[in-house]
């Protein structure tokens, strides 16, 4: 048997650091065994998912040094590797499941679901609705389905006894089937949903070992179900540890930045941060902290990996990110970093529009520029003097602004100025007061190149970052002034 392994990312945000993770893993025990590993875009939101998503995913992953034999970009024998571009398959895979009697129409509106959770409620049961639960009586379907109501396709499940899992790290996991309900597996719109379009590629992919993050344990016992009704032999499971802050809640781009772009705007080497996700649960036999992507093959084992929530602490990032540039670069390798970084001709092309204009000698550029080559800025509380706004204000703006540059798809200067204008509004302020604050904020200056640029030439995640750490120089938020900032965020729509 050839082991092959996948990462299974859906298109919807950044590019996260768990992503990495669990594909540096499913990677590493490939290659250890001589197998394969694969990449599979689970694009099935097709309201969340978006292609700049999917491509971050692939430019990252590779930036990483990841690399896979199969996916969209490089095509392969079992294609597409998109699931959008898949429908018919997972189509037919429900009708076989409809026809054999595992799966049903389901005609119930949304209020009548929510009637039924009530009752199971009420009735002191487990709120996963079950096919007795949703059964409407004959006449009733037959009606609904000649008037061509809406429906989705559902799993049959046993309404009790346990399930048992086998996972790879945990041993049997048992979960009670009455906890489990009847999953949709198509939705109204003739979408699969993740399980059904999951179980079925990953079986067509030939895939052997599935290594995902623990949050999709509750998962397993309907897809263990779903191989059985397909009468397919089921990968092996092995559900890693997820990532954690320092403070072991799990990571959030709350405290923690966790897009991948962020740390490659930042100036981190790609090779260390690799080596840093390889220790996320995971050690050389000899300890040794720092390791190429080639050492960690040689040396894999997933039986050592422990279940112990691993801590993403950025100040170990960054001291190995140091151990790299100081011992693994020579001259000419650290220039060559650098220049890959940010000094190169296409992120200096955008620059040059923004000082050009604004200097006398060429030694004007690095003082005025020096923001387009730096991370967070060197700002304290008294930076922002200048600015007419009281303090608590001065921060909510500062915090509306990265949330809504967080739903920022397309991140562009006219993207960008249609979300100032909207929050301009909203605070009551001319565009000039409003963006006070943030050029401090983002540029580190009161007068330097035009704010609007820099955030566009800088991307979301610098930006963002850099927001963010003005909100905490600030004094930060307290969990009170969040709630209050949230409800009224939410307000604004
Ligand atoms: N699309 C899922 C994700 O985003 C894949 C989960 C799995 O690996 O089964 O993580």
């Amino acid at each position: 048997m050839t082991v092959r392994t996948r990462i299974a990312p859906s298109p919807t945000g950044d590019p996260h650091v768990g992503t990495a993770y669990i594909a540096l893993f499913n990677l590493c025990f490939a290659r250890q065994h001589g197998g394969e590993f694969i990449l599979r875009i689970e694009d099935t939101d097709r309201v969340r998912s978006t292609d700049e998503s999917e491509q971050m995913i692939l430019d990252s992953l590779r930036w990483l040094g990841i690399e896979w034999s199969e996916g969209p970009d490089v095509g392969g024998p079992h294609g597409p590797y998109r699931q959008s571009e898949r429908g018919d398959i997972y189509a037919e895979h429900a009708q076989r499941l409809i026809d054999a009697g595992h799966a049903f129409k389901c005609y119930r509106t949304s209020e009548e679901l929510d009637e039924l959770r009530e009752a199971r409620k009420a009735a002191g049961l487990h709120l996963a609705l079950k096919p007795a639960d949703l059964a409407l009586d004959a006449d009733e379907q037959e009606r609904r389905e000649r008037e061509g109501m809406p429906y989705v396709v559902r799993m049959t499940v046993p309404e009790s006894g346990t399930c048992v899992v086998e996972d790879m790290l945990r041993g049997s996991i048992e979960v009670d089937w009455a906890q489990v309900d009847a999953q949709i597996l198509l939705k109204s719109d003739g979408m699969p949903t993740y399980h059904l379009a999951n179980v079925v590629d990953d079986h067509l992919m030939g895939i052997t070992h599935v290594l995902r993050g623990e949050e999709w344990i509750n998962s397993a016992p309907k897809h263990q179900l779903l191989y059985e009704y397909f009468g397919w032999d089921m990968p092996a499971l092995c559900h890693m540890p997820l990532l954690r802050n320092p403070d072991k809640s799990k990571l959030s781009k709350r405290k923690n930045p966790t897009s991948i772009n962020y740390y490659r705007r930042m100036g981190f080497l790609p090779q260390a941060v690799l080596n840093y996700l390889g220790r996320m649960g995971w050690s050389m036999p000899d300890e040794r902290e720092k390791f190429s992507l080639e050492e960690m093959i040689a040396n894999f084992d997933i039986q050592r990996v422990s279940l112990g929530g691993p801590v993403f602490d950025l100040e170990k990032l960054t001291w190995l990110n140091g151990v790299y540039l100081r011992e693994d670069l020579d001259d000419q390798a650290f220039l060559k970093a650098l220049m890959d970084w940010a000094f190169n001709e296409g992120y200096v092309n955008q620059i040059l529009p923004q000082v050009r204009t604004r200097v006398d000698t060429l030694s004007d550029v690095a003082p005025l520029a020096g923001h387009f080559f730096s991370g967070l800025p060197d700002i304290d509380e008294s930076s922002f003097e200048s600015v007419k706004l009281e303090r608590e204000e001065l921060v909510r703006l500062l915090q509306f602004l990265v949330w809504r540059l967080e739903g920022v798809s397309s991140w562009n200067k006219e993207a960008l100025l249609a979300e100032v204008k909207l929050l301009c509004e909203y605070f009551d302020l001319k565009m000039k007061a409003f963006l006070a604050p943030v050029f401090i904020a983002v540029t580190g200056s009161a007068s330097s190149t035009s704010v609007m640029d820099a955030m566009a030439i800088l991307g979301s995640d610098m930006t963002r970052a850099r927001l963010r750490y003005a909100i905490n120089v600030l004094g930060g938020v307290s969990k009170k002034q969040a709630k209050r900032f949230e409800k009224e965020y939410r307000e604004l729509g």
